[in-house]
């Protein structure tokens, strides 16, 4: 049986990051109960639904155009799915009910063959209680990983976030009493306020605190966000003035590096590091580009042969599923071509590196050409078949990437 992933969108904030203009909401709570509803439908009635959204799917379907033959990912009719992976994230999952989310878990066991290894929620620190906790680990949820972004207040509270340093301190052993013994911490490098010194107060805090994941990203500040509109136009409010620049913010991503793999950690692939053992399953089915399945709104799908995307809006979402009207706006087969560049993008950045004489087979294509202006250049390293970024140039992978892809 073939690995499958399930992700679970929540699209529900407590307050809208200054940074942020993802499609989430605050929405009072009232809201929530239709919602988780119509996530247990989606799940349920998945099949059907896929099936009359002319999704190629084989979880134990037999696919709708490739009857009796086999498809370009080699998988065929008789391919059956077992979810080993679920992921909550959002928004602010940890916004509903522990019981709402025990409820949608319950719905993914009925309708999925499984066996859960990993089940992680996206939580905000302040949202964390004590019997929260205990119910989200009866649930079967063994994975927590919090948006901190910072251990410094004045930072958090320019950037919008409801929580503060001493929520964390308070959250942590909340968990672990909860036996939740997989935490995951975000830091985000580049907001606005941060220096060498706080940033590096940060990071000493979190290793201090000991999670046996973290997720390091440079500030992405969305051009329709509150600071985003500030740092085209000016302004004071959201202290677009204190953002730092570019050059800081790779000098903050070298320091993350070199303090966490003192700490211990593994850098497996950009943007994070683990624990020996603690690397992300789910995530780790993204960069390998592995199926999972999407559920809730503005939720993505991958089939490796297809990807497909619910509609964005929440309501819009319930009232599709309400009414028995298909969720899926948007739909793409693949190509080849497509294919092959996300095999480099994602495998690159896994600090594995790619396996080029594999993809090379595989799409039956010569890459040395693509590769070795890099390699000149110092950018990444080949040893055999394996090509990798180099890691004093994992500050400007963003530059490699575009190299690569001309
Ligand atoms: S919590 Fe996340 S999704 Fe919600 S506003 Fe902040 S950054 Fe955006």
């Amino acid at each position: 049986m073939k690995r499958l992933g399930i992700y679970v969108q929540v699209p529900f904030c407590q307050t809208k990051c200054t940074y942020c203009n993802f499609h989430t909401g605050v929405v009072a709570k009232e809201r929530f109960a239709p919602y988780v509803d119509a996530v247990c439908k989606e799940i349920r009635e998945h099949r059907e639904l896929l099936k009359a959204a002319r999704v190629i799917w084989t979880s134990g379907e037999r696919p709708l155009e490739t009857r009796g033959k086999r498809v370009e990912s080699g998988e065929n009719e008789e391919t059956k799915y077992l979810v080993d992976t679920v992921y909550f994230g959002g928004g602010t999952p940890s916004l509903l009910e522990a019981g709402q989310l025990a409820k949608i878990l319950e719905a993914i066991r009925e309708a999925l063959a499984n066996e859960f290894q990993e089940v992680t929620l996206e939580a905000d620190p302040e949202t964390v209680e004590r019997e929260k906790a205990d119910a989200w680990a009866r649930a079967g949820i063994n994975r927590v990983s919090f948006g901190l972004q910072s251990f410094s207040d004045e930072e958090l509270k320019a950037a919008g976030r409801m929580h503060r340093r001493g929520d964390v301190y308070r959250a942590v052993p909340i968990l672990r009493a909860a036996g939740i013994q997989n935490i995951s911490f975000d830091l985000i490098a580049g907001l606005p306020h941060q220096t060498k010194e706080s940033w590096k107060h940060s990071l000493e805090e979190l290793i201090a605190l000991g999670p046996e994941h973290v997720s390091v990203y440079l500030l992405e500040v969305d051009e329709e966000s509150r600071l985003g509109k500030e740092l085209l136009a000016g302004g004071t409010r959201y202290s677009a003035g204190a953002v730092p620049g570019e050059d800081e913010m790779a000098e903050f991503y070298e320091m993350a590096q070199a303090k966490l793999g003192t700490a211990g950690y593994r850098h497996y692939e950009i943007s994070n590091w683990a624990k020996p053992g603690f690397e992300s399953k789910h995530n780790l089915k993204y960069w390998r580009r592995e199926p999972y399945l999407g559920f809730g709104a503005g939720a993505h799908s991958f089939s490796v042969r297809q990807r497909w995307a619910n509609v964005h809006d929440a309501l819009a979402y319930v009232g599709a599923i309400e009414s028995g009207r298909l969720p899926v706006e948007q739909l793409e087969t693949v190509t080849a071509e497509q294919a092959l560049e996300e095999e480099l993008f994602l495998g690159l950045r896994q600090l594995d590196g790619v396996d080029v004489g594999r993809i090379e087979r595989k799409y039956g294509v010569a890459l040395a050409g693509r590769f070795e202006p890099l390699t000149t250049a110092g950018l990444v390293e080949r040893e055999g078949d394996v090509v990798r970024l180099a890691e004093e140039k994992l500050s400007v992978s963003n530059e490699v990437f575009v190299e690569l892809m001309k």
